[in-house]
């Protein structure tokens, strides 16, 4: 199994939520060193949501964190909030820093950050802004580049949510995704440790993220998980970090096997024409839906009609069931769907489509 993770060489960023004295950085670190980690992290400065927390160790712990790369090798990183923090890690000639989702949302924040670190040769990891902004994130990694640093990593960490769910944090996945998207060359990393916010669901949330193509990932990691000072329930010893890692099958980006890249591709071929065929359908819907909006013009009645569209809802949700597809992710496909055809129809309430057909 290890075999397959350092083959395809993920990124892998390990250590504790917070340093909390140098005997619990250097124990974590010794027990690091022989596993394939490529940065250390520790937080030093924490941003907890409620005050009389642990608010972190501060600076003393930038000269542990050398300590750790002269000893053992491991290249720290930290996380910096402000422009005080950035003057430390430059002092301490701290080379990696991190920008945490709840200074990412805050550009006057990322801008004097990007400021402060002009000229050095820092390099920078984005997380994701605690909200679900994918411009935001953007946005942050764009000020970085343009005080001409090397941002080496975004983060997803997950976005904030009100009330228990299973995670911590929304994955939302399609918001990173959009971000590989259209930046295809930045290196895109996971912290199941944040998304998750227990321990038990770590590999699942990180084998997610090694089938959608990530690059690595950031873990929590302690010596005493249960007696850590911050995020307790989502730390795990180097040693379960090490079974993580081990159970984690990275697979290929791409199929080098001739003949299966030859039926790949057929098949490819074959989606492309069914998503063609599916747009068209859609296309012939919306003609129906342009005809409904004469008839309601023509009646003086409301576009919206909610006892109609709970009817379509509940036949979604039937022949989802019959057909094997998950009914809540079909009707947020029909919620589209819907707001398509209202479009359509209010276009023909105001004329607009009446207009274009006539024309054509
Ligand atoms: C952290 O990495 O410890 C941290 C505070 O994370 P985030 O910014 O993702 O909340
Ligand atoms: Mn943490």
């Amino acid at each position: 199994m290890n075999t397959t993770v350092t083959s395809l060489n993920p990124i892998l960023i390990a250590g504790p939520c917070a340093a909390e004295s140098k005997e619990q950085v250097l124990s974590i670190a010794e027990q690091l060193q022989d596993l394939p980690v490529t940065y250390f992290r520790s937080g030093i400065w924490k941003p907890r949501s409620r005050p009389g927390t642990f608010e972190g160790i501060g600076s003393v712990a930038l000269a542990w964190l050398n300590e750790v790369k002269e000893m053992y090798g491991l290249e720290p990183c930290v996380e910096v909030a402000n422009t005080y923090h950035v003057e430390d890690v430059l002092e301490y000639g701290i080379q990696t820093v991190w920008i945490g989702a709840r200074t990412t949302v805050n550009p006057f924040l990322v801008h004097e950050i990007a400021e402060a670190l002009r000229g050095s040769h820092v390099q920078i990891m984005i997380k994701n802004p605690v909200n679900p902004d994918l411009e935001l994130w953007i946005g942050a990694i764009e000020r970085m580049t343009q005080a001409g640093l090397t941002v080496i990593a975004a983060i997803h960490r997950g976005f904030s949510q009100y009330g228990t769910h299973r995670y911590r944090n929304d994955p939302a996945w399609e918001i990173p995704l959009e971000l590989k998207r259209r930046m295809p060359n930045l290196t895109l990393l996971c912290d199941p440790s944040h998304i998750s916010g227990n321990r038990s669901l770590l590999l699942e949330v990180s084998q997610n993220a090694a089938d959608l193509g990530y690059n690595g990932l950031m873990v929590e990691t302690h010596h005493q998980p249960d007696a850590a000072l911050s995020d307790r329930p989502q730390q795990i010893t180097p040693r379960a970090f090490s079974e993580l890692i081990a159970n984690i099958i990275w697979r290929n980006a791409t199929v080098s096997d001739p003949i299966m890249k030859h039926s790949l591709e057929q098949l490819r071929a074959l989606t492309d024409s069914m998503d063609h065929r599916l747009l068209q359908l859609i296309a012939e819907r919306m003609k129906l839906a342009e005809k409904i909006g004469k008839v309601k013009k023509e009646q003086d009645i409301q576009i919206y009609q909610p006892e109609r569209w709970n009817e379509i809802l509940e036949n979604v949700k039937q022949w989802s069931n019959e057909l094997n597809l998950s009914s809540d992710l079909m009707s947020k496909l029909f919620e589209f769907i819907q707001q398509e055809s209202i479009r359509k129809q209010s276009m023909v309430m105001y004329g607009k489509i009446l207009d274009e057909t006539t024309k054509q």
